[in-house]
């Protein structure tokens, strides 16, 4: 709804030249111009993560990473929603998981891809929820489950880090598993897991 003497601003979204109240954000500026978005529209709250666009602003170079319910629309701005490809699915039962011993050995069986990251920081610049993304993948390769987990809290599953990988790691599922199998074992101290892990696969050089 316009409030009276309202501005309204002129944005292109997904092509489509719109004019509508500075208040609404970009989801409501399209409905407001009468185009009925079904796709990528989800809680509207900010926390499915559903509603990814990139947007580029008036006299800027850059573009960034944003959900559209979360952002308001401003004279100028251009803006396209994303619709991404089925994402990655990684399959795995915690109940097969004997104890926390094996976590770490089980974590790189179902992420192989983790041990890849290019520490390229792809995925820290494309997360609208400003999170240390490759930080918690890394943590989660060490072993780190809970340090890891905990970096994921604010994670909206929005795949833009997935998305930007060019290893195809997929950084909300590393986090998601990294929660999950903290609240499901009382882990033990990640170092020690993760040096038996190297142990495990040779990779430590014992000197007798
Ligand atoms: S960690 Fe990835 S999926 Fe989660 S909010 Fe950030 S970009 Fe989106
Ligand atoms: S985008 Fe992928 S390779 Fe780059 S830092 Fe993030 S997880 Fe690592």
């Amino acid at each position: 709804m316009q409030k009276q003497d309202e501005l309204l601003v002129n944005v292109t979204i997904n092509g489509k030249e719109i004019a509508a109240p500075s208040s609404l954000s970009t989801i409501q500026a399209l409905w407001h111009a009468g185009y009925p978005r079904v796709k990528s529209v989800g809680c509207l709250e900010g926390v499915c993560g559903s509603c990814r666009i990139m947007v580029r602003r008036k006299e800027s170079n850059q573009v960034s990473m944003e959900l559209g319910c979360q952002t308001l629309i401003e004279e100028g701005m251009q803006v396209n929603f994303l619709v991404f490809p089925t994402p990655t699915h990684h399959t795995y039962d915690l109940n097969t998981i004997k104890s926390s011993w094996e976590v770490q050995g089980r974590f790189h069986k179902i992420f192989p891809e983790a041990e890849h990251c290019r520490h390229c920081g792809g995925c820290n610049r494309s997360c609208p929820k400003g999170i240390e993304v490759e930080r918690g993948v890394e943590l989660a390769s060490k072993g780190r489950f809970r340090e890891a987990g905990e970096l994921f809290i604010e994670c909206v599953m929005c795949n833009f880090c997935m998305t930007a990988c060019p290893e195809t790691i997929a950084p909300n599922h590393v986090g998601l598993f990294s929660r999950r199998v903290t609240a499901y074992f009382h882990t033990r101290p990640g170092n020690l897991i993760s040096r038996l892990e190297t142990l495990r696969k040779g990779d430590l050089d014992v000197k007798k």
